[in-house]
């Protein structure tokens, strides 16, 4: 059927043309896109994308660098953004960090 050649399944939309689909992904809060990965993997949640991002490419978001390796970017989440290496929590510094450290003796 020509009608849905340009459907998106997720949001049960269809487009006239392949650019109106493709302009909708960029501009859906439903759509986040890997341009890592080819072909572009896309997530519905943000969260999921952010997952994807540190676990397949070591890329850390917030700074937009890749790393070489996972140990790399842990580094970096540890250093940077006061990670805990533990629960892989985040925090906003590093008192909070170390104030939370305590729990885990
Ligand atoms: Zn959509
Ligand atoms: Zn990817
Ligand atoms: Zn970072
Ligand atoms: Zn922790």
């Amino acid at each position: 059927m020509l009608l849905n050649r340009f459907y998106c399944t997720r949001c049960a939309i269809s487009f006239k043309t392949f650019f109106a689909r493709l302009q909708h992904i960029y501009d859906s809060p439903y759509h986040h896109i890997c341009y890592i990965c080819f072909p572009p993997q896309d997530f519905a949640k943000m969260v999921e994308l952010d997952e994807h991002l540190g676990t397949e490419h070591n890329y850390c978001i917030s700074c937009d660098i890749q790393f070489e390796t996972a140990q790399n970017l842990a580094q970096h989440d540890i250093g940077e953004h006061n990670m805990c290496v533990t629960c892989r929590q985040f925090f906003g510094s590093r008192s909070s960090l170390s104030n939370h450290m305590t729990t885990h003796i």
